[in-house]
């Protein structure tokens, strides 16, 4: 029924995560009606979060390009504890409850299914982070799912010849749920009361 841009636009659109058509052609015509800046100033943001954003060198954490990400480069985050989370949006989850440490991000969570295995996780550079000594504990913050959990396992597993202590989070979020949804009050206290990891 649309041809021309105005089609493109609908068609990218929809392509959004969470975006049916019905939204992708409420938002094409939002653009359409808005001054020209407006459009430029999104059609901008797009374009520079692509050429701007680069994952942190230490942790996978998102950066602007060639700097370490907001938490690493802060000295006074505590450097001996760290949460392991899946996804960088994880991380701003862990943030609201107040979270003093460092992270790293796995970049995913076991699936054989999915083609993701040990190798496609940043296992071998969690290693070599706590390899240098001064981590003294990793709490496993994975999603409380059946990938999050088998992945808190085999990072205890991994780690636990290093000496740290590795904790996972204690129970109390909502099972199959996502971390990045859990309220910061919840999150908090699964902090809080996080226990060791035996393996
Ligand atoms: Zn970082």
């Amino acid at each position: 029924m649309y041809t021309g841009p105005l089609r493109s636009l609908i068609d990218e659109l929809g392509r959004l995560p969470g975006i049916g058509p019905k939204s992708a052609q409420r938002i094409a015509f939002h653009i359409l009606k808005v001054p020209g800046e407006d459009a430029r100033r999104l059609a901008d943001a797009i374009i520079s979060v692509k050429e701007r954003t680069t994952l942190c060198e230490i942790c996978f954490n998102v950066a602007d390009s060639g700097a370490l990400c907001a938490v690493c480069s802060d000295d006074r985050r505590d450097p001996d504890v760290i949460c392991v989370v899946e996804d960088p949006r994880d991380i701003v989850a862990v943030e609201r409850t107040g979270f003093r440490g460092r992270y790293h991000v796995l970049g995913g969570a076991l699936s054989p299914l999915d083609g993701i295995g040990r190798e496609q996780l940043r296992l071998r550079e969690l290693l070599d982070r706590v390899n240098q000594g001064v981590i003294r504990e990793a709490i496993v913050c994975t999603n409380p799912t059946i990938e999050g959990e088998a992945t808190a396992m085999l990072v205890a597993r991994e780690l636990a010849p290093l000496g740290v202590t590795v904790s996972r989070l204690a129970s109390g979020l909502p099972v199959g749920g996502d971390l990045e949804y859990a309220d910061e009050l919840t999150l908090g206290r699964a902090l809080e009361g996080r226990r060791p990891l035996e393996v």
